[in-house]
């Protein structure tokens, strides 16, 4: 590891004061689980100067509920969401997605607001040293267009740059079929709108600014939500595709649908299409079968990854289905 300055930030204030200062080169820390591998690696051209410890702001780490819904603070662990009564009762998909991500160790550690900040997973990306210096990088070529693709994007490259890298994060989904905003200390951004599609970032947040708390609105009467995973193991492992559905009934028809896939495109990857099949149907075998096909209409896998296109079909079917009334 090179060196760095470390500050323990006492204030959200102080905190910005220390990014404003060092303009780009430094970065929050939380629980460290994804930024300090990266370092140890050093796997980012640019190497931070310095770390600003948000962990010793109070007031981050609480989860609160009111008639609106339900705030989580960015430095609650995904352990504690996972374990909490709240959101296991109200918000299934989350604690369901909180609970499979990697392990009870990095679950301890890792904070709400470092999953939906992490970085990209590619192993050509995150192969230590910058050996493989692709376009995320500053390079001319993706390595993975022709090399082993396997855990790449199954709906294209993003937008411009021809990147087949995908999201990681086991909560994001959830949040966006959910419906969260991501209170920052600048803004209120829907979280669908917080990912990035280009090369040189991953969230929409500007060098300063900080994820403060996730708000999730309370959810319309007969709401049920689900999360799927599909990883090779069931500790430490990212999704290999991983799926969140909010189901919303009126009577025995299906009033509202948001779905969410995520470890299959840049970003997390709502299927607005999978969501149109089911409005007005019954919530059964048949309806969830169809919400999987047009979720992967408009699927463009690559050499090796074409099996995730049938992963990806069968969890939407299955978060669907789980979405069923008891
Ligand atoms: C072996 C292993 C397995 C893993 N498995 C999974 C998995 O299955 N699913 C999954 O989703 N993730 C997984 N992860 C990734 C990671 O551990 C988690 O995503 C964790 O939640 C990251 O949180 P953190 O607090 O440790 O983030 P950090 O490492 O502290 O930060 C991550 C990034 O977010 C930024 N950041 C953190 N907090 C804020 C904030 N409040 N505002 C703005 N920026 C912020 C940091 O600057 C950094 O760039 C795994 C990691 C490892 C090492
Ligand atoms: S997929 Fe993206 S991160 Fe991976 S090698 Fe290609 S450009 Fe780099």
């Amino acid at each position: 590891m090179q060196t760095y300055q470390h500050y323990n930030a006492t204030s959200i204030q102080e905190a910005q004061y220390y990014l404003e200062h060092y303009s780009g080169r430094a970065r929050i820390i939380a629980g460290g689980t994804d930024l300090l591998g990266k370092m140890k690696d050093e796997i980012s051209p640019l190497y931070p100067d310095a770390l600003i410890n948000i962990k010793s702001i109070p007031g981050l780490d609480g989860i609160t509920e009111d008639e609106g819904g339900l705030g989580i603070g960015a430095l609650v662990r995904l352990e504690d969401i996972a374990h909490d009564e709240r959101i296991r009762g109200n918000f299934s998909a989350l604690a369901q997605a909180a609970h499979s991500t990697a392990s009870p160790h990095l679950r301890e550690m890792g904070t709400i607001g470092g999953n939906i900040c992490q970085d990209i997973r590619c192993w050509y990306y995150r192969k230590p040293k910058n050996r493989f210096p692709c376009l995320r990088k500053g390079g001319g070529r993706c390595y993975a267009t022709e090399g082993d693709n396997r855990y790449h994007s199954i709906f294209g490259a993003n937008i411009k740059e021809g990147c087949l890298a995908v999201h990681p994060s086991d909560t994001a989904p959830a949040l966006i079929a959910l419906d969260a905003m991501v209170q920052t200390s600048k803004r209120t951004i829907p979280i669908e709108d917080f990912f990035n599609v280009e090369v040189e970032r991953t969230t929409v947040l500007e060098p300063d600014e900080i994820v403060l708390e996730l708000r999730i609105p309370k959810q319309p009467k007969e709401t049920k939500s689900a999360f799927i995973k599909f990883a090779k193991r069931k500790s430490i492992d990212f999704p290999i595709v991983n799926c969140a559905a909010r189901i919303t009934l009126a009577g025995d028809r299906i009033a509202a649908a948001r779905i969410c896939l995520n470890a299959v495109w840049v970003t997390p990857k709502r299927v607005v299409k999978a969501e149109e099949a089911l409005v007005g149907k019954t919530l059964n075998k048949e309806s969830a079968g169809e919400a999987g096909r047009a979720a992967i209409e408009d699927a463009m896998p690559v050499r090796y990854n074409r099996y995730m296109v049938q992963v990806a079909k069968a969890l939407v079917e299955r978060s669907v289905l789980a979405c069923r009334p008891c």
